[in-house]
This record gives structure tokens, C-alpha cells and sequence, in this order.
């Protein structure tokens, strides 16, 4: 199979980005979970990166998550009726649902998704726990989103609220809080970024080892295209990667190329 898309070749040159800072965090790149965020791609590159193998895709906008998983799962479906050749292309693909989701809107992706990263309230637990049509037995795998840095305007609950906020969702039979996510601030220099991650992972490790959220705390999502190799080193073991894997819409849109671009390669 071809693998010179620029799409594969980005994805690949992550991957080797990813493994390589995983271990200097000190973690198994075979265990840590690259989200492909889909928020700027094209149905095609989503479904490039499938054949291509790979599995777990995260979206933070209600509209386009509808609309890609819908899209996959039937790409899949005729992909299994033609008796699934071309190897490569998994069996499901996982949904993670990564972007501030409200209330009124959890019904509708409940079913979808193997892993929201973004509850950051008891009402927002809530809402979720008494969402009919949860299969039998099986529980909702969140993380709870904090807001590190204590930015204004920035969804995610405080650092230190967050225990108090992973007791009262212990009582709520059918979610799970499988770990944390941050997101960190949108500024240049990554290094400025360390300290943020740093006191994540501290909180994350403080909780995991109270045991108030049970043994299956174990999901530290950190990391996206500016900052991943930063956030693995910090002990993040999710990271969620969109414009370094499918561009940014304007390289994908088909805009202009500046002359100077063609030449120097
Ligand atoms: C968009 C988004 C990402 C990916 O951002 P990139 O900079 O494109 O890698 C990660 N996490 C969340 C919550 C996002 O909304």
C-alpha cells in the first residue's frame, strides 16, 4: 500500500515524535494512545488514516462528530459487506469526544463515543448518568478536564476542587473516571508550558494513588500538535494531535503555495 500521502507522512513522522518523547517520560510508546483530532481534516484523510490502520480519533465540535462517526461507521460497514481486504483497516475505530459538551447535547453521543475527556462538573456527570441506552453493564469512561492554568474563560474545574468533584462521581453508578485531561494555554514558547503539566501529572498521581477513583485511574490526556513531546515527558500517556497529522484547513484547502515553498524543496 502507498504510504506517501502527505497525510501518512505527517502521521508518521508523529508517531516517531510521540515514541521517542514517550520514552523519555518514561513511558511504553506501545501504551500510549495517539487521538487523531479531526476537527481540521477532511472525511478522506480520516478515512486515509484508517486504511492506514489506525484506530482512535477524537473531536471536540458536536456537528462534525455526528456527522465523521456516521460517516465512518458506514465506511466501515462496506468495508466488512466487501469482505474486508486491505489488511490494515481495524475492525472499529474509537470516538473520543474532547470538546466542552453541554447538557442538553450528551443523549445525542453518548452511544458514540468510547471516552469523553471533558467533564468538568457534578450537573455534567450527572446529565450523562441519567442518559437512557447505556448498555447493559457497561459504564461511561470520562476524565475530568481541569483547568491547570487557571485561565479565565476556560472550561475545566479547579486543581484543587477536583477530588472533591471525583468522591461525588464515585456515587454515580454508571461512569467511570478513567483520569485527567489538560489543556494547555496557547503560547509560544513550550517550555513556559512544563510547570502546567508538571502539577497535572502531581494531581493525577495524588488522586491515583488515594485510590478515591479506583484502580482504573490511569489515562493522563496532555499533548496536542504544539506541545506533545513536552506533555509525554511530563508522564502524559493520551495525547490528542489535530494540524500536526492533517494540516491546517488553509494547507488543505488548496490555497496558493508562496513561489519561494516550491523552490526550496
Ligand atoms: C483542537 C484540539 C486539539 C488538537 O489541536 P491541534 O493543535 O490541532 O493539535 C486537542 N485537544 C482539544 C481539546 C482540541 O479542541
Amino acid at each position: 500500500m502507498p504510504t506517501n500521502s502527505a497525510t501518512i507522512r505527517r502521521y508518521e513522522e508523529v508517531r516517531e515524535r510521540v515514541a521517542e518523547a514517550a520514552v523519555k517520560g518514561g513511558t511504553d510508546p506501545e501504551r500510549v494512545i495517539l487521538v487523531a483530532v479531526t476537527k481540521n481534516a477532511s472525511i478522506s484523510q480520516v478515512r486515509e488514516l484508517i486504511e492506514h490502520g489506525h484506530v482512535d480519533f477524537g473531536e471536540s465540535r458536536m456537528q462534525h462528530f455526528i456527522q465523521f462517526e456516521a460517516q465512518v461507521a458506514d465506511f466501515l460497514e462496506r468495508h466488512r459487506e466487501l469482505g474486508g481486504r486491505g489488511g490494515t483497516i481495524p475492525e472499529e475505530v474509537r470516538w473520543h469526544f474532547i470538546g466542552h459538551l453541554q447538557r442538553n447535547k450528551v443523549r445525542k453521543i453518548l452511544s458514540l463515543t468510547t471516552l469523553i475527556h471533558s467533564v468538568d462538573s457534578l450537573r455534567l456527570a450527572e446529565e450523562i448518568q441519567s442518559c437512557p441506552g447505556r448498555e447493559e453493564g457497561k459504564k461511561t469512561q470520562v476524565l475530568i478536564q481541569v483547568n491547570t492554568a487557571s485561565e479565565r474563560g476556560k472550561h475545566g474545574i479547579a486543581p484543587p476542587a477536583t477530588s472533591h468533584l471525583i468522591d461525588q462521581i464515585a456515587d454515580l453508578p454508571d461512569i467511570r473516571v478513567r483520569g485527567l485531561m489538560c489543556m494547555a494555554p496557547n503560547i509560544e514558547d513550550p517550555e513556559a508550558l512544563r510547570p502546567i503539566f508538571v502539577r497535572t501529572r502531581e494531581l493525577f498521581n495524588e488522586i491515583a494513588e488515594s485510590g478515591a477513583a479506583g484502580s482504573q485511574f490511569n489515562i493522563l490526556s496532555m499533548g496536542m500538535s504544539g506541545d506533545f513531546e513536552l506533555a509525554l515527558e511530563c508522564g502524559a500517556n493520551v495525547v490528542r494531535i489535530g494540524s500536526a497529522i492533517f494540516g491546517t484547513s488553509s494547507e488543505e484547502s488548496g490555497e496558493p503555495v508562496p513561489a519561494g515553498d516550491l523552490l526550496s524543496s
